[in-house]
């Protein structure tokens, strides 16, 4: 019976320590929690500069649902795109330096429906290894050939794009890796694309707010500029509320608001969300002492983990991943950090590959020296005990 094959399934994934659950919090997202019923130093949220807990977004959000309502009331090419939808679109597009962008209601929605906007059956995709899963989705939901190369291998690459006759082209990358915290080789991703004439669509889901002058995303960071390039921003990690965006050359975005499945047939977001985002943008723009203190937090990560005992992947970003391996030492290790308070991811597969089972530190500017001192503090006693 399917049932019992279910269930069969489910104690399988429990043997191998491969078993997904949540917790559940009382506070809003912050490195203070009340989580399960019990206080918590948090060190999981993509909450990167602090905001979402924000009393200023809050407000914001409170203005928008008075002044537009609590939903959109239907797609955005029907009657459910609002002014404050389109002004937060242009001040998008202009943020990241691009000409034109579409505001969608999450990144995996962005993602899974850009690629299918542009190639179809016959086309070739060529993906990283390692990028989200979100653009593995889209690019199989393409039925483009998907070809991954090795994480961050431009030698592997390349020679797939010499062998590729597809008519159409498309090199697809994270910025920022989003489970090892290490940044793609984007301005040499983008010569290939030039040399191939393939689209270059990156998602900067993990960097948008904090990479670059401003917080303006890692196409700013490595000062590219290209018709090729598809820029795809999130908007519930740094920017600390929901959604995410499109932005391109603007014959290209019309393209997608003309084919993009994920953008033409869902509800608008409710477009008090825009009116937070817009406060939010705000934020980010000005928010140069949140960057610093994230970025002195990182260095005081990295300078105080015990790197002869831990094995650190080696990020720059606010994405520090302790890797283990072995998916029931990893989880027996983030259970004896909840013990003292501290809750760190166990990340396993299949969100990882096989056998690179980690904790997955993420920093964000809210937390104090004195957090991340704690942490490092438990990790350096933790693994002397192992
Ligand atoms: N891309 C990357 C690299 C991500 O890490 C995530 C979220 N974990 C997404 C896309 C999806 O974004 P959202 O959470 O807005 O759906």
């Amino acid at each position: 019976m399917l049932l019992d094959r279910l269930q069969a399934e489910l104690a399988a994934l429990d043997d191998q320590a491969l078993r997904r659950t949540r917790r559940t919090l009382d506070t809003p997202c912050g490195p203070h929690a009340t989580v399960d019923g019990r206080s918590m130093l948090a060190f999981c949220s993509n909450d990167y500069l602090g905001l979402a807990g924000d009393p200023q977004l809050a407000r914001a959000l409170a203005e928008g649902a008075a002044r537009w309502g609590a939903g959109s009331g239907a797609s955005h090419l029907v009657s459910g795109h609002y002014r404050v939808h389109d002004e937060l679109e242009a001040r998008l597009a202009a943020f990241v330096g691009m000409e034109s962008a579409l505001y969608l209601s999450t990144g995996y929605m962005a993602n899974l429906g850009v690629v299918p906007a542009l190639l179809g059956r016959g086309d070739a995709i060529f993906a990283d290894r390692l990028n989200h899963a979100s653009l593995v989705d889209g690019a199989l939901l393409s039925r483009a050939s998907l070809q991954r190369y090795p994480h961050r291998d431009l030698g592997a690459l390349a020679r797939l794009l010499e062998a590729s006759d597809a008519p159409r082209k498309a090199i697809v990358t994270d910025s920022v890796f989003s489970m090892d915290g290490d940044l793609a080789p984007l301005a040499e991703l983008l010569t290939l694309a030039e040399r191939h004439d393939c689209w270059l669509v990156v998602d900067d889901a993990h960097g948008f707010g904090v990479l670059g002058p401003q917080g303006r995303g890692a196409l700013a960071a490595a000062g590219l500029t290209s018709w090729r390039l598809i820029y795809v921003g999130t908007l519930g990690k740094a920017a600390g509320v929901a959604g995410a965006f499109v932005a391109g050359q603007r014959d290209v975005v019309t393209w997608l608001l003309q084919k993009m499945r994920t953008y033409i047939f869902t509800t608008g977001a409710p477009p008090a969300l825009a009116q937070a985002l817009l406060a939010s943008l705000e934020l980010i723009e000005h928010g140069d002492e949140r960057r610093a203190r994230l970025n002195a937090l990182i260095e005081q990560f990295r300078a105080e983990l015990q790197l002869t005992r831990w094995h650190l992947l080696p990020s720059t970003t606010a994405i520090l991943p302790v890797q283990v391996g072995d998916n029931a030492e990893t989880l027996a290790l983030a259970r004896a950090l909840w013990d003292e308070g501290l809750w760190v991811p166990a990340i396993r597969p299949p969100t990882v590959p096989l056998g690179t089972a980690r904790l997955r530190v993420s920093l964000t500017a809210a937390h104090s020296a004195e957090d991340v001192r704690r942490l490092t503090a438990a990790l350096n006693r933790l693994e002397c005990r192992l």
